[in-house]
């Protein structure tokens, strides 16, 4: 884990970042949220409208969702982190561009080495396919990636990579809401609860 002091210094640097275009119609900057020891990480895309009068991630309806979605498996809000491949909402909530994509990397570059997180899920196909990229495997769309479970090296950081849909994108879309529910259920829970045990069994060990 990071120094708080050092995550304060990340934090403070994309509140005032200039490196896109996006800096020049954003609100506020969202860096994202979350214990700085957090397990399990969370990528969307990026702040819509609600995020970014509030400088918060994902508190809008897609937020809600996701919030809904997260206590259906046993898991609370509060205890993950949450943040966007990019971190300044593109005008009308238009998919980022790539050069934006590529400016904001380093910032989650250097959450992940921060956080190193043991599980990171990544919402969407911006999401999916950064994070494919920061990992070295081959991106070939949200639907051959989603419900697998890539053990992958992040930034020097070893973890499991899973990929699903959007919570923007299934908010209208009862089928799209459906497999984003079942990915929930059948690959994200199985994955956090795989990785309870494994640490109760390393601490239980420990103490023998
Ligand atoms: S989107 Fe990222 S790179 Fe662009 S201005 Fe905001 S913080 Fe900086």
């Amino acid at each position: 884990m990071g120094s708080k002091e050092d995550y304060e210094g990340l934090v403070s640097e994309i509140l005032s970042c200039t490196r896109c275009p996006l800096y020049s119609s954003r609100t506020r900057a969202v860096p994202g949220e979350g214990p700085l020891n957090a397990s399990i990480m969370f990528v969307g895309e990026a702040p819509g409208r609600s995020e970014d009068l509030e400088g918060r991630p994902f508190v809008g309806s897609a937020g809600k969702l996701l919030d809904s979605l997260l206590s259906s498996i046993g898991v609370e809000r509060g205890g993950v982190y949450i943040t966007n491949v990019v971190k300044c909402r593109p005008p009308g909530n238009r998919e980022p561009f790539d050069s934006e994509v590529r400016a904001c990397n380093p910032y989650l570059r250097r959450q992940i080495s921060m956080i190193k997180p043991k599980i990171i899920v990544a919402l969407g196909r911006i999401a999916g396919r950064t994070l494919y990229e920061m990992a070295g495997l081959r991106w070939d769309s949200i639907r051959a990636a989603r419900g697998r479970v890539e053990r992958v090296r992040v930034e020097g950081v070893d973890l499991m990579l899973t990929v699903t849909f959007h919570p923007a994108a299934a908010l209208y879309n009862p089928g799209l809401r459906e497999e984003l529910e079942n990915d929930f259920k059948n690959v994200i829970a199985p994955l956090v609860r795989g990785f309870k045990t494994v640490r109760k069994t390393t601490l239980e060990e420990f103490f023998k």
